[in-house]
């Protein structure tokens, strides 16, 4: 069995089972070693873990991934790379195939079958067309996760990582610090990737807290406060949460509610911090 990880036994492997790539699939195949050992490295992978894998693609990463875990399973959306799969991973008895949509998943049913409900891992070499989605349905499923280490665009990494004030700062940036704390682990160029992307890529791992970093009552209101702020992100809070039509308030009931939580109402959102966004959460959900 070739072990995958360079262009020719890609490109092998592609025209022996005469596979097209499907852009709407987001299909974006690693063809650089050193790029597949930093994603294992990145992640810890330990020989102990279970590894959810989304995408396997023809199976490159989730080769390495075998390698170093103690057991694999890998959710593949295109019914054409199958039996690619079956026949890339058929030397490896700690891997298992699943043909679906990562979105519909019972993730929590995995994590307690696979791993006894302990925090699994999860890494990818991620669908740049859905990234956020998954990520927040990984993140708001509140299933146990012990870290998520992805790739995906440089620019979104660079909005899982950005601070209040900044330009790549918003709603993504606050939702991924909520559930966890981002860290870096390598830049990618377009070509470690066949076809080659058109935009520069990035490793980034993402540690899970376990537990929250702040108290906040309704957790649900505060993400569609930050929706709200960041969906009109030219306006005031006080504009932007009027004008969203996330709640059933008079603007004069927003602006009390602006006050009490201590921020003025013509302040931008994108000024904000998830302390603040908490607090006006707290302040809104008193009203019926
Ligand atoms: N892991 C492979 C690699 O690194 O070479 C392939 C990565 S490629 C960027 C993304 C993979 O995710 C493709 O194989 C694609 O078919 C698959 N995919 C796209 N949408 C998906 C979904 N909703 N659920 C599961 N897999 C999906």
């Amino acid at each position: 069995m070739a072990k995958l990880g360079n262009p020719q036994e890609t490109i092998q492997i592609l025209q022996k089972h005469d596979f097209h790539f499907r852009k709407k699939f987001g299909q974006n195949f690693l063809i650089d070693t050193h790029v597949l050992e930093k994603i294992v490295e990145a992640a810890g992978v330990q020989n102990g873990d279970f590894i959810l894998e989304i995408g396997p693609g023809i199976g490159t990463l989730t080769q390495y991934l075998c390698e170093g875990a103690g057991r694999v399973l890998a959710v593949e959306i295109d019914p054409n790379l199958i039996p690619i799969l079956k026949e890339t991973l058929a030397g490896y008895d700690n891997v298992e195939i699943v043909h679906g949509d990562i979105l519909k998943q019972d993730i929590q049913a995995i994590a307690d079958r696979y791993n006894g409900g302990r925090p699994i891992k999860v890494v990818a070499n991620l669908p740049y067309y859905i990234t956020t989605p998954i990520i927040m349905e990984l993140f708001e499923s509140h299933v146990p996760l012990a870290n998520v280490t992805v790739m995906v665009q440089r620019e979104v990494a660079e909005r899982m990582q950005a601070g209040p004030g900044t330009k790549a700062y918003g709603a993504l940036s606050l939702a991924v610090q909520y559930y966890a704390a981002p860290y870096l682990a390598a830049n990618v160029p377009p070509n470690c990737f066949m076809p080659r992307p058109s935009v520069g890529s990035a490793v980034i791992r993402l540690d899970c807290l376990g537990r929250t970093p702040l108290e906040v009552r309704d957790e649900r209101l505060m993400f569609r406060l930050i929706r709200a702020s960041f969906n009109q992100r030219r306006k005031t809070l006080l504009n932007g949460l009027v004008n969203g039509g996330v709640l059933k308030l008079s603007k004069e009931e927003v602006a009390a509610a602006i006050r009490a939580a201590g921020l003025d109402p013509a302040v931008r959102g994108e000024k904000l911090g998830l302390a603040e966004f908490a607090a006006l959460a707290d302040e809104l959900v008193k009203y019926p």
